[in-house]
């Protein structure tokens, strides 16, 4: 941890939020069991969630100051899957990631497909659908090479037989982003179970990205500052 001065503030206050969302991750049912675990960028090396901590007992000064090659520089033992966040940190591609086990997600991961295009907000994580990223034992450097690529083009995928990850600029997005891939998995499974689904097709799909666009990335059309009603 920082010594003191801007840094060392800046630094608490950085923990403060991890805690807070770390927590909200258990209450709103992504993380049960202890088998989420958030990150974000800090300068040229992320703070990250320990091994196996409860959200009701977490504090501030258990997040973990880490390399991005996994060596500690504060007490703690980093995450078991620090490997996938520090991966999306080294690719440039955010400055924040949550990575848990919700069931739905689960649910779905375990069919090793993407989650297609049967709700246009599935465009919000970047593309036509969610991938699913390969099988790969946890903790492994196979399974952050696999969910690194998933995350190339997509700021979200399923981890096959596993879970899922999302990655974002801030915590704050990082966590939104995470719940609605829950809720749109949940949508989708209950879709499933009603019938035969049907998917938007690849056209309706580029109209959606074309708003999203308009909208800016990842964010719903309702949280633009100038809401359309032709685009709720
Ligand atoms: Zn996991």
């Amino acid at each position: 941890m920082a010594e003191n001065g801007q840094a060392g503030a800046n630094e608490q206050a950085a923990r403060v939020e991890l805690r807070d969302v770390y927590r909200r991750i258990e209450q709103v049912g992504l993380s049960i069991g202890n088998a989420g675990n958030i990150s974000i960028r800090f300068g040229e090396h992320m703070l990250i969630s320990p091994t196996g901590a409860d959200g009701a007992t977490i504090r501030p000064e258990d997040f973990v100051l880490t390399r991005l090659d996994g060596t500690a520089l504060s007490p703690g033992v980093p995450s078991s899957e620090w490997a996938i966040h520090a991966a999306v940190y080294q690719a440039g591609l955010g400055g924040s990631v949550i990575h848990a086990h919700p069931d739905h997600c689960v649910a779905l991961s375990c069919l090793r497909k993407p989650i297609p295009a049967f709700h246009y907000m599935v465009a919000s994580f970047g593309g036509k659908e969610v991938p699913c990223a390969p099988y790969a034992v946890f903790g492994s450097a196979a399974l952050a090479e696999g969910v690194i690529e998933a995350l190339r083009l997509h700021n979200a995928c399923l981890m096959a037989n596993h879970g899922m990850v999302c990655r974002a600029d801030s915590l704050k997005q990082a966590l939104a982003r995470a719940i609605k891939l829950e809720m749109l998995a949940r949508q989708y499974c209950l879709a499933k179970q009603t019938g035969a689904v049907v998917m938007l097709d690849d056209a309706e799909m580029d109209t959606v990205l074309a708003r999203y666009a308009e909208y800016g990335s990842g964010r719903l059309p309702s949280e633009a500052s100038k809401p359309s009603a032709a685009a709720s």
